[in-house]
């Protein structure tokens, strides 16, 4: 058996030419995000309202998560850019990419907040698109024992992200 978990224009370049499977992939896309990590001091939780900003699709409280290490005076923010907008900027310069998410996210917050550090990532295959509308098995497979794993495969309007990516691989492994 061969399982292949890559993003799915990775796997059709990996999968054989001609296979059955290519078909059922090739208009599935991860596109592209820009992700600011953001390391802020503050002794009280920030109140920030992103859900009408045009260009940024969430904001989340990273030192809530469990398994977070606790600071009391710093808190951890990513803030993920919408997809659209993303796609417009994704040959910007770095620099000019964070200022503007950096001066959106002050903006959003409430109160002055004090920024310790900033990381901007671009993630090139980040957001599924395109996925299959209602692939209950959660994975593809064809008569070569050839498997395709990853949440791409597992993504609908109920759930996403490593939700997904867990209930294919398990899918996959019960098969095989
Ligand atoms: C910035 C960001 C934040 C996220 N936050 C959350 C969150 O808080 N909660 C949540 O549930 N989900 C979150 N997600 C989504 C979650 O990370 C993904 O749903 C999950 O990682 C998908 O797992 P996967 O195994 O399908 O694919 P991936 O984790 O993308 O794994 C694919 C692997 O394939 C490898 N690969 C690519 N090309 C090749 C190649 N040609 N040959 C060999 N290997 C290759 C890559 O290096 C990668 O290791 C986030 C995603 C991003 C981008």
């Amino acid at each position: 058996h061969i399982v292949i978990a890559t993003p799915p224009q990775q796997t059709y370049d990996l999968l054989p030419k001609g296979n059955s499977l290519c078909p059922l992939i090739e208009h599935i896309k991860m596109e592209p995000q820009w992700v600011l990590l953001l390391a802020v001091r503050s002794s009280t939780e920030l109140k920030i309202d992103s859900a009408q900003h045009p260009n940024i699709k969430s904001i989340s409280p990273e030192h809530v998560k469990r398994g977070a290490k606790p600071d009391d005076s710093v808190q951890y923010y990513q803030v993920q850019a919408g997809e659209e907008w993303s796609q417009e900027t994704i040959n910007w310069e770095r620099t000019r990419v964070e200022s503007y998410l950096l001066s959106e996210f002050e903006a959003l917050c409430e109160q002055k907040i004090d920024i310790i550090v900033s990381h901007l990532h671009r993630w090139l295959y980040s957001l599924p698109s395109n996925t299959p509308i209602d692939n209950k098995e959660n994975y593809l497979t064809c008569s070569e024992k050839i498997h395709l794993s990853g949440d791409y495969l597992a993504t609908n309007q109920s759930r996403h992200g490593l939700e997904c990516a867990y209930l294919s691989g398990i899918s996959v492994a019960k098969q095989i």
